[in-house]
């Protein structure tokens, strides 16, 4: 691996972080807050979150079998994706390589950023092949993303591939796990000590069934971590969503127990969609979702927005002509799918 100083960009490393009013008198016990400009009234909202989210990184660590400081915490893993091109690419001179068909935002914040962004075709099976990989690269490539479980396809990426790719490239590669909680494949997470150039993300939107509090979680090294939570906004998780967050993580075997029903309802529903004459094959997924090819794409999708009932239509996608991708929802959600698609 090259080291941190040359990954990142000069001005970035370079960078002396804002330094806010809470940041400032650590170490001491404190009962007066006349420093931050905040109003005294209006509890408990007037006052500033906490710009490190400390306490949710204490109740997080040990469900995600990591150290506190291995932990950044953003609005979505949107912001965790975004801020590795902020860091380490440099507009118009780096670049990043990924897989594809993958999850969309991995592109649009290289666009956003100015970044070239170098799609490697998955094959047949949607497995990578990280030689494949390695050769797209070149001196100024600063990341790789790889997604698995992968979206939209759904299944793991094999680990041997990955393992191969982390020691073998000399930049940081960046794995997301947002639904690795729906699969028995041990998570790359775990291996964060041995792989200082890996970087992990994993979500609140998915099993834990927050979506809408916008929080996301990105694992790496500690060096790494400093780096992201220098260039945050100071108070980027608000204090609503960092107060849901602790009472999710109260109870993570409710996150256990979902989990166990939409496996099960999974499997129902690729059995029954098996059965249906204008579906031509389901793929193998690991997650909470899975994409079925089918005669005609459109068609149904179609059909079924008319319905009133929406699945995601993936037929633009390389590798993904006529497919479907769906998700799992509850009982009644994914009978409602069923008995419009044996009506069709
Ligand atoms: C849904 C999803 C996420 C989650 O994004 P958030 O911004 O955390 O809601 C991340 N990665 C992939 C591949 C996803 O499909």
């Amino acid at each position: 691996m090259k080291s941190l100083k040359e990954l990142v960009r000069p001005n970035i490393w370079s960078l002396a972080a804002y330094s806010s009013a809470r940041n400032e008198y650590s170490g001491h016990v404190a009962n007066v807050f006349l420093d931050a400009n905040e109003n005294p009234y209006n509890r408990p909202f007037n006052r500033y979150p906490d710009p490190l989210q400390l306490e949710v990184k204490a109740k997080l660590a040990p469900i995600k079998r990591v150290r506190p400081e291995q932990i950044f915490l953003g609005n979505g893993s949107d912001e965790a994706i975004d801020l590795p091109y902020r860091c380490f690419c440099s507009p118009g001179i780096d670049n990043v390589v990924a897989i594809e068909p993958t999850y969309g935002m991995y592109k649009v914040c290289a666009d956003i950023n100015d970044v070239e962004y170098r799609p490697v075709l998955l094959d047949d099976n949607y497995q990578i092949s990280a030689e494949k990989l390695l050769a797209a690269t070149d001196e100024n490539t600063k990341i790789i993303w790889v997604c698995s479980p992968n979206n939209p396809s759904g299944n793991n990426i094999d680990r041997d591939e990955i393992v191969k790719l982390v020691d073998s490239f000399d930049g940081i590669v960046i794995i997301d796990e947002a639904y690795s909680d729906f699969s028995s494949q041990k998570p790359m997470r775990d291996e964060l000590d041995k792989h200082p150039n890996m970087i992990v993300l994993n979500t609140f939107s998915k099993a834990w069934g927050c979506a809408a509090i916008r929080l996301g979680m990105a694992f790496g090294n500690e060096d790494i971590i400093e780096i992201f939570n220098k260039v945050k906004y100071p108070y980027n998780i608000n204090n609503l969503t960092q107060n849901q967050a602790l009472e999710a993580l109260k109870d993570p075997f409710e996150v256990d127990k979902w989990v166990r029903t939409l496996l099960l309802e999974r499997s129902r529903m690729i059995d029954a969609f098996k059965q249906l004459p204008i579906c031509e094959k389901i793929y193998h997924t690991d997650a909470n979702f899975f994409l079925a090819k089918m005669t005609d794409a459109q068609k149904t999708y179609d059909y079924l927005v008319e319905k009133g009932i929406i699945v995601r239509n993936r037929t633009r996608i390389k590798l993904c002509t006529n497919c479907l991708r769906v998700t799992i929802g509850t009982k009644n959600e994914n009978n409602e799918l069923l008995s419009a698609l044996r009506q069709y």
